[in-house]
């Protein structure tokens, strides 16, 4: 943002875009050593933001990383770095990494972890995405297996991600369909994947190999309390070329209708009705809940 000043936070500090530099030996760059988060802010208010919080220090834990904050510092900081941005409306980038070390892979080298939280305008997919559905294939890259690296952390070694990302550049697509090693649908590069057959919806359990994303959880909450079923099961590429709707969901992205895959039209071929009445859903929802930045309120809707 040219005509902004971007404050980003640096280890107990925020300082201008320009300044915000970490070490070329900090372990995060070196290896990917580290977690993140994305959040977003609807209008001036962190959404889900203990949700993500949990998830971070859930993912610091399984790599065994002590994030120097505690869970209610980190808050505070996250909240303090949206407000000296000054945006109502925003997607939040929150990192920890190893830190700096020594050019060894051994993370006893790293002294410090380095936490870093950006503010920035966000950038959905184009508003055609949202009216007419998503395009999607799926990749030769195969998810990780849980007992490799498990998908649930949310670490900063995104090239399998990446790679299927690279496979729809090639393909002139913004989103792709990735399986896990046993040929199950999992999810996307950076989004969960969700079917309506006969009414249901349908998605894959976490032990398959998923993140369990936030979005994920609270469009399954928001589809109970709207009386629609919801199970979590395998399913493979038949099961998505002949769902009645296909829709992907993601703090950045939202709610996605999804009107083909593989070149097999979903559905009618465009956003379906159970689809669009959750996307309704979800912008309501998004709206009346979240930890305010300009203030100490707190709504938990
Ligand atoms: N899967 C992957 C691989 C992701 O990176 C993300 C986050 N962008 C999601 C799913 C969706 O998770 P959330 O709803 O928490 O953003």
């Amino acid at each position: 943002m040219a005509d902004r000043v971007t404050k980003v936070y640096i280890n107990g500090r925020l300082v201008d875009r320009a300044e915000a530099t970490v070490s070329v030996f900090d372990h995060g760059f070196l290896y990917g050593d580290g977690i993140f988060e994305g959040i977003r802010v609807y209008g001036g208010r962190v959404f889900k933001l203990k949700e993500h919080l949990d998830r971070l220090y859930q993912s610091a834990k399984a790599i065994l990383l002590s994030i120097p904050l505690t869970p209610t510092a980190m808050e505070q900081a996250v909240v303090d770095t949206v407000r000296a941005n000054g945006l109502d409306n925003a997607y939040i980038r929150l990192v920890v990494s190893r830190g700096p070390g020594d050019l060894g892979l051994d993370p006893l080298r790293c002294s410090q972890p380095t936490v870093i939280i950006i503010v920035e305008e966000i950038s959905l997919y184009p508003q055609d995405v949202y009216l007419n559905g998503l395009e999607l294939a799926s990749v030769v890259v195969r998810r990780p297996a849980p007992d490799a690296l498990n998908p649930a952390m949310k670490t900063l070694n995104y090239l399998n991600n990446i790679l299927a990302k690279i496979e729809a550049n090639q393909r002139g697509l913004v989103e792709v369909l990735m399986l896990n090693h046993e040929g199950w649908v999992v999810e996307a590069t950076a989004d969960n994947v969700f079917l309506v057959k006969a009414g249901e919806l349908l998605t894959p359990p976490t032990y398959v190999g998923i993140l369990n994303g936030i979005t994920r959880q609270v469009v399954m909450v928001l589809a109970e309390a709207a009386g629609y079923r919801v199970r979590e099961v395998n399913f493979t590429l038949f099961d998505v070329y002949n769902a009645d709707e296909v829709f992907l969901t993601g703090t950045a992205a939202e709610m996605v209708p999804v009107a083909r895959c593989d070149g097999r039209v979903i559905g009618s071929g465009r956003p379906g009705r159970i689809t669009k009445d959750l996307m309704e859903r979800f912008r309501v929802y998004a709206k009346s809940e979240g930890v305010s930045v300009h203030g100490s309120e707190t709504i938990q809707a």
